[in-house]
């Protein structure tokens, strides 16, 4: 693999004449050559065809900043007649009958779709070690996880097997593995992209998210996919609009939200700030209270939904079965044998705390305390025109290392509040620990992804020492 293999070198090769053909058949070479269990599925046949077609549309002038570009997507992404899991047992083997709008809109974009990569089971965890495929290992260190859940994603990239690629964002599933493996990922304002066609998790808080090696590139990767008007294939889009020229040259710098992440954590998020203030920037210290609760109010939102959205696999409608005598012995052995620990733990809080007589103890509340925490990032907003965290707690863990569940929880703090509250953030790269990448999280005002990646490319500088 080569570190050529960006966007750019792309994009200029195509422009100098090399074919989308020959550039889609190094990027199966890639994917074939993986070592870190990065993709699960390559569709070798369908990419060289989409790959002339896009050689068809740059010889007629056709072309789109997407088109002859080799894109992975996340295992839980519909492609018609293409296998599709979830990185679940349940799934395997299942053939999609119908392309996510996304997958399509990237198809008449010209762009190349060239395997779907590993996840955690459902988009469920941290670490990509909950899925039925094995651990997606990390590409600086192989005994290290890669993230999750869209931990194939992330590695896809910064193994330089893809340039681009799709994840799925509920509550840090793009940013927490973009932050691990060292390079930018972007969680969009919910309902910004289309979910039609994303196996669906938790339907108040995913949305569909980009990986690539630059802000720049996820930027032009957000701007080709994002909706120009609501999908009516999913209710919960609607038209994607910049906000531009509101910066104040403000940031929010939550000190006492941060203090658990790690001491070279926050050495190196210290030092992106000094650069900030340098470049007369004002840092206002900002008090997130309710925020500070966040991943409580997560786990009990998240899984509730998911008991409810995950109802649909029972093996009478898709995908795997194991009979019993009558009906109810059919769920039990086929969700009993198909879903991995992880899946069944949250199905398990998620149908306890909507059960009657513990629905106002828990979700009620946890609505509650989840339209506190908006109205405050909100307040917040009023001030300054992003908020700065570094993504995770330290760098990314070893493989095995946490087998208590709530351990793993905790890794989501920094990234949750985006979820709960619709708001975009990016995670860009913001230096190393023993060579490890670390990453910062930038979060901003419904819409403002523009405010984003302008602070993200800043950051990206600094990042890199400049
Ligand atoms: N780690 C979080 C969870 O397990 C986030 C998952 C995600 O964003 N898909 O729920």
């Amino acid at each position: 693999m080569s570190a050529d293999f960006t966007y750019t070198k792309i994009r200029e090769k195509l422009d100098k004449g090399t074919s989308a053909v020959d550039i889609t058949k190094e990027a199966l070479k890639n994917l074939k050559e993986d070592k870190c269990n990065a993709f699960v599925n390559i569709f070798e046949e369908s990419a060289l065809a989409q790959a002339k077609k896009a050689d068809e549309m740059i010889k007629t002038k056709k072309q789109t900043p997407l088109t002859g570009i080799p894109i992975a997507i996340k295992d839980n992404i519909c492609y018609k007649d293409h296998i599709t899991t979830s990185s679940s047992l349940i799934l395997k083997d299942f053939s999609s009958p119908f392309s996510a709008t996304v997958v399509k809109k990237m198809l008449d974009l010209g762009a190349v779709i060239i395997g779907t990569t590993n996840c955690d089971e459902f988009a469920m965890g941290g670490s990509t070690e909950n899925s039925c495929y094995g651990v997606t290992t990390n590409p600086h260190d192989k005994t290290r996880v890669s993230g999750g859940s869209s931990g194939g994603s992330a590695a896809a990239v910064a193994s330089f097997a893809v340039p681009l690629s799709l994840g799925s964002d509920t509550g840090g599933s793009v940013r927490q593995p973009a932050s691990f493996c060292g390079v930018v990922g972007l969680k969009p304002t919910y309902g910004s992209v289309s979910r039609n066609g994303l196996m669906m998790l938790s339907s108040s808080l995913d949305v569909i998210g980009q990986f690539g090696h630059t802000v720049s590139d996820v930027e032009l990767f957000f701007s080709a996919i994002a909706q120009k008007k609501s999908d009516e294939m999913d209710m919960t889009t609607e038209k994607h609009t910049y906000k531009k020229g509101k910066e104040t040259k403000k940031i929010g710098v939550p000190k006492s939200f941060i203090q658990k992440a790690k001491k070279e954590t926050i050495e190196n998020f210290n030092k992106i700030i000094e650069n900030f203030k340098n470049d007369g920037y004002e840092i206002i210290d900002i008090d997130l209270p309710i925020s500070s609760e966040a991943v409580a109010i997560y786990y009990v939102i998240q899984p509730a939904e998911a008991s409810s959205n995950l109802a649909r696999f029972d093996g009478i409608r898709y995908g795997n079965k194991k009979s019993g005598e009558n009906l109810l012995e059919d769920y039990i052995k086929t969700r009993g044998s198909f879903f991995g620990e992880e899946i069944k733990r949250r199905i398990t809080v998620g149908t306890y705390v909507l059960s009657s007589g513990y629905y106002d103890a828990y979700y009620n509340k946890a609505q509650l305390a989840r339209q506190a925490l908006t109205d405050e990032l909100n307040k917040i907003f009023q001030e300054v025109d992003v908020i700065l965290t570094p993504t995770t707690l330290t760098t990314a863990f070893e493989i095995g290392s946490k087998q208590n569940p709530v351990d793993m929880y905790e890794e989501d703090k920094f990234t949750v509040i985006a979820n709960l509250s619709g708001v975009p953030a990016i995670s860009v790269p913001m230096g190393k620990h023993q060579k490890l990448p670390l990453g910062v999280q930038c979060i901003a005002r419904h819409n403002n992804e523009d405010i984003l990646f302008n602070y993200g490319k800043k950051i990206e500088q600094y990042g890199r020492g400049k």
